[in-house]
């Protein structure tokens, strides 16, 4: 999904249970990869944030490779 503001909130669905969740971006901060508790499982969800220098844009990546076996 692309954005075009430097703060901006976005739904994104949870990897491990599909819930919806809203998180808050802050592209002034540049790249960013960080964690999300999902309020609804309790599992982490992997994001990643690509500021594209170029058009001004967000990439948000959500990221499901971070599954742990038991
Ligand atoms: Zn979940």
């Amino acid at each position: 999904m692309k954005v075009n503001h430097s703060e901006t909130q976005q739904t994104i669905a949870c990897p491990h249970c599909g819930h919806h969740l809203h998180i808050t971006l802050d592209a002034s901060n540049g790249d960013q990869d960080f964690f999300e508790e999902c309020p609804n499982c309790c599992h982490d969800i992997h994001i990643n944030l690509h500021l594209d220098d170029l058009d001004r844009t967000l990439d948000v990546n959500i990221l499901s490779d971070d599954e742990q076996v038991y």
